[in-house]
């Protein structure tokens, strides 16, 4: 067997990001090789028929990508990705919200909220949602499809790009206070009723910023609308079936994925990442694969310099740095149900004249103090919930009922997935598996909390994963959570992974021809699915590594770094 190869580029991870980033540099011509460790690439987006019938995901669910230049870049549909970008759903549910008053999605203990005009109208203005003049996706790019702006250009309200999208299609919104504002303070401003405060608040915080987190009120709205944008219309075959295609696609352009190859080391010759060592216990073992160009990292920062790298070819206060980036995001403990007979919602919540199926919202809304008691289990106990399961705050129930072969067991329904957040078991008070020690019993506690909105008596069975199984069993997500790392000022935008690490916040690292490639290190995180590999595309360009063709188009925020290449074609 010959023990050594050579490519243009050698990405560590087949996950999702460094998948799409050898489709892209692929379809630029270079020779790219893929090393996965698991059987299968596609990291998190995996797929589990748990029984033969009933398909569920652990962990990505939700298609958050929907604004992404990759669909249309990469041509995804050649490769079988379809999906319906019409917001018919969208427009049932607001249907239905104007023949009762009510908002399907926003449930109190109460009953269902209803939103006064005054809600609906300001967040489609904030969002950009509003039919007569639409800019969401304009605004989605902005926040999430655009590198963070090079070190020498000072970040301004007039450069931040999605201050400029505000300034262009909703002047009145534009203030440099949204700098400043918490999503919490911006909902006051705009919204009125609490519920639908807590609702908006809710959905922003299990996509990416907690609402009461300064200077981050935009990104965290901006999550928020990631998920509706296609909430309504998710792709054929879900998920999976996504990244099929980014993997078709990354095949067909000539690139090698090889599975079953855990790399072990990224060797470094003269202060230059010059390819890999596989593990022993690959399917190659610890052969060398050689980049003539660049490695990307598409594995989590803190493996990548502590584990692969390591000391010798870095200083101390590097690594101290890298061991200091925060995990405290909040990790998702996921339940899934199946239902025998169509899920029923408690009298209080049914939703008379509509023929919406139960089993989607958030709960409870009802106001900001019962987030801040569970908060306070996350951030201050450090421990699973201690409230009383009427209160503790679940999301989103009901992806799978939309997705006709999520289910195939006649007369059954997959109420999948909800979710509960709890801290990340490296910071869980009883050590990282507590949780995981007493499965049994908080199983039955999600069970109860999905019991306060719809009648359990025909659950027949009940899977799920905990951040720890996430983290340690399954696809190795550090800290066992959908973004890996917080979306706090600290850690957004050109301050991630951490505004003490500027050297790496343009996906380069202080290794020559070492990139960043995954959601724990990059701008903007994950859940923006092909938002890294396309930002990292400007800082490829730029170093002179790839000349795209003229399908490549960079974000129009864009500002080239001085003395490099720019991405904006010539
Ligand atoms: C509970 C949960 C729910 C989620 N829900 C959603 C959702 O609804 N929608 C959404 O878009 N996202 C969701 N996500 C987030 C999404 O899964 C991540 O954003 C995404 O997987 C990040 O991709 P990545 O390529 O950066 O990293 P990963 O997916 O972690 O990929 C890294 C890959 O590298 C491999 N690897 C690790 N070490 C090595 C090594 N030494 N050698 C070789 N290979 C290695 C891993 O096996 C893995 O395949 C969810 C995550 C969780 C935990």
């Amino acid at each position: 067997m010959n023990r050594e190869e050579k490519y243009d580029i050698v990405i560590v991870g087949g996950g999702p990001n460094g998948t799409t980033a050898a489709a892209y540099l692929a379809k630029c011509g270079m020779s790219v090789c893929v090393l996965e460790e698991r059987p299968e690439a596609g990291g998190s987006i995996e797929n589990v028929e748990v029984i033969p019938g009933v398909r569920i995901d652990p962990h990505a669910t939700y298609m958050y990508a929907g604004a992404a230049p990759g669909f249309d870049q990469l041509e995804l549909w050649k490769y079988g990705f379809r999906m319906d970008w019409r917001q018919e759903k969208l427009d049932k549910m607001l249907a239905a919200m104007m023949a009762t008053g009510k908002i399907h999605l926003c449930l109190t203990t109460e009953g269902m909220a209803k939103p006064t005009e005054k809600d609906t109208l300001n967040w489609m203005k904030l969002t950009g949602m509003d039919p007569s003049a639409p800019f969401t996706r304009e605004l989605l790019r902005a926040i999430y499809w655009c590198p963070p702006h090079p070190p020498e250009v000072e970040v301004t309200a007039e450069n931040i790009p999605y201050m400029q999208v505000y300034k262009r299609h909703q002047p009145d919104v534009w203030t440099e206070e949204l700098l400043e504002m918490t999503l919490f303070e911006l909902m006051d401003e705009y919204v009125e009723s609490e519920p639908v405060k807590m609702l908006h608040a809710m959905v922003s915080w299990y996509s990416g910023a907690s609402p009461e987190w300064e200077g981050v009120a935009i990104p965290a709205l901006g999550g928020e609308c990631l998920l509706g944008y296609t909430f309504s219309n998710p792709p054929r075959g879900g998920m999976h079936d996504y990244f099929h295609a980014i993997i078709r696609c990354a095949i067909a352009h000539g690139a090698v994925i090889r599975t079953c190859c855990p790399v072990d080391e990224i060797i470094i010759s003269n202060g230059r990442a010059a390819g890999v060592r596989l593990r022993e216990t690959a399917a190659q073992g610890e052969k060398t694969i050689w980049a003539d160009k660049a490695v990307l990292s598409g594995v989590d920062v803190k493996q990548t310099f502590l584990k692969l790298i390591g000391r010798r070819h870095l200083d101390a206060s590097f690594i101290q740095r890298i061991k200091d980036i925060s995990l405290k995001a909040s990790s998702i403990y996921v339940s899934h149900f199946l239902f025998k007979g169509r899920p029923r919602y408690r009298a209080r919540f049914a939703l008379e004249g509509t023929d919406m199926i139960p089993g989607q919202g958030v709960y409870p809304c009802d106001s900001r103090e019962i987030y801040y008691e569970h908060l306070a289990d996350i951030n201050g106990r450090k421990g699973p919930p201690s409230m009383p399961v009427e209160k503790v705050m679940w999301i989103d129930c009901g992806s799978k009922l939309e997705i006709p072969d999520a289910c195939t067991i006649p007369g059954h329904y997959l109420i999948s997935p909800l979710y509960v957040i709890v801290p990340p078991p490296e910071y869980l008070v009883g050590g990282p598996e507590a949780i995981d020690k007493q499965k049994a019993k908080w199983d039955a506690y999600m069970r109860e909390a999905l019991g306060q909105v719809l009648e359990t008596d025909n659950i027949v069975a009940q899977w799920s994963n905990t951040p720890w199984e996430s983290e340690h069993r399954n696809v190795g997500l550090i800290g066992g959570g959908w973004y890996a790392t917080r979306h706090c000022r600290d850690q957004w935008a050109e301050n991630r992974p951490n505004r003490l690490l500027p050297e790496l916040a343009r996906y380069r690292t202080p290794i020559d021809g070492l990139y960043l490639c995954n959601q724990s290190s990059c701008h903007p995180g994950g859940l923006a699915l092909m938002a890294i590999p396309y930002n990292l595309m400007h800082i490829l360009i730029e170093d002179g590594l790839v000349e795209p063709g003229d399908w490549w188009y960079p974000s129009p925020w864009y500002i080239p770094q001085q003395g490099k290449i720019s991405a904006k074609p010539r």
